[in-house]
């Protein structure tokens, strides 16, 4: 079969192609440049000489094994360290929709961590003050749409989760869904039903991360597609390691969402990952491609992404188009909007 848009080189066919993400988390967005002036700005010692000493010190922090989300996390850490008022986040937010537009991406649902701004001295209305403005100009100035999900950290207390829930009230418009990240402690999702609860009382989309190839990972799965009710699972990929599991995701059509670049960018063996992937498309499961955190152990960004997923895994052009999709499908937009996605990805592959 011929491949979709011969006239266009593998590079040129993704950047051209109308894009959404589901699985990005700002605090990763940061580039270093930003990273330097806001250090600056904020008066924080970063332990990097330069910008361009950042990735080389990442870079030396990629290592076989179970450290790798530790030290994944560690750099995260110093990097969203940076942030400490509301314009900081007004920033972030903007410059991530100047760059979502750059890379041809429509719609983007993106992740934040409120209990890491209030650990640093940013108040939960200042944080949400800055993205809120940030959400609108970009979407004024760059035309790029934009959803909001406030992600809890697993190693924090539930407590803060369920508090936060009740402090986001003044800003339910802004807030689409609910998420968990960070690191995944062992029974994470029992310790977080009574804010997933809470959260669905009030209308939140739900979510929550399951990382790939942690200790009760299929465990955790389960947990949170029938005790949390989630709808969607970032990462998510050990489903594939059990048929029940399968045939659960199909039933209560949940929506995976992959990061192929994340995982080349923590670990040695990411190939076994993007056989995982492929084994998911291939059983039908509505799994898509992101970054999850594209500023960071040089994941890059969207375009980039997918580009290395085709050539390494490899897809092909009309598998790729298959996981966009699939983001689309699973988009926390209304049927118009998502029909006009549809529409504009369809007339891309006819040569529109
Ligand atoms: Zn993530």
């Amino acid at each position: 079969m011929e491949a979709l848009r011969p006239d266009l080189s593998d590079a040129e066919f993704v950047a051209a192609m109308p894009k959404v993400e589901l699985h990005v988390h700002i605090e990763g967005t940061l580039e270093p440049a930003t990273l330097f002036d806001l250090a600056e700005a904020n008066g924080i010692a970063l332990p990097y000489d330069s910008p361009d000493g950042v990735l080389e010190f990442q870079t030396s922090q990629k290592t076989a094994g179970t450290e790798n989300l530790t030290n994944f996390l560690n750099c995260l850490d110093i990097s969203r360290g940076v942030l400490r008022t509301a314009d900081d986040y007004r920033r972030m937010t903007l410059d991530f929709l100047r760059r979502c537009r750059a890379e041809g991406v429509r719609h983007v649902e993106v992740m934040f961590d409120p209990q890491q701004a209030i650990r640093q001295g940013v108040p939960f209305g200042d944080c949400m003050e800055g993205i809120t403005q940030g959400r609108a100009e970009g979407r004024r100035d760059h035309g790029v749409r934009s959803e909001w999900i406030m992600c809890f950290q697993r190693d924090h207390p539930a407590d803060e989760a369920y508090a936060l829930i009740a402090e986001a009230d003044p800003f339910r418009t802004e807030i689409v869904g609910i998420g968990v990240d960070n690191f995944e402690t062992p029974g994470f999702p029992a310790h977080f039903q009574p804010t997933y609860d809470r959260a669905r009382e009030r209308g939140y989309r739900l979510t929550a991360h399951c990382d790939v190839n942690q200790p009760d990972s299929r465990q955790h799965i389960r947990a949170c597609i029938e005790d949390l009710g989630v709808e969607r699972i970032d990462h998510g990929l050990n489903t594939v390691d059990d048929p029940a599991l399968i045939d659960l995701v199909f039933e209560r059509d949940i929506a995976l969402t992959g990061c192929p670049t994340f995982y080349a960018g923590q670990e040695s063996a990411p190939i076994e990952r993007l056989d995982m992937i492929r084994a998911l498309l291939d059983s039908g499961i509505r799994i898509s491609l992101n970054t999850d955190d594209p500023a960071q152990f040089g994941s890059g960004w969207i375009n980039n992404t997918l580009v290395a997923a085709m050539q390494s895994a490899p897809f092909s052009r009309a598998e790729i188009v298959r996981f966009m999709q699939h983001g689309i499908d699973s988009a926390w937009i209304d049927d118009d909007y998502r029909l006009e996605l549809t529409a504009e990805l369809d007339a891309f592959i006819h040569g529109g």
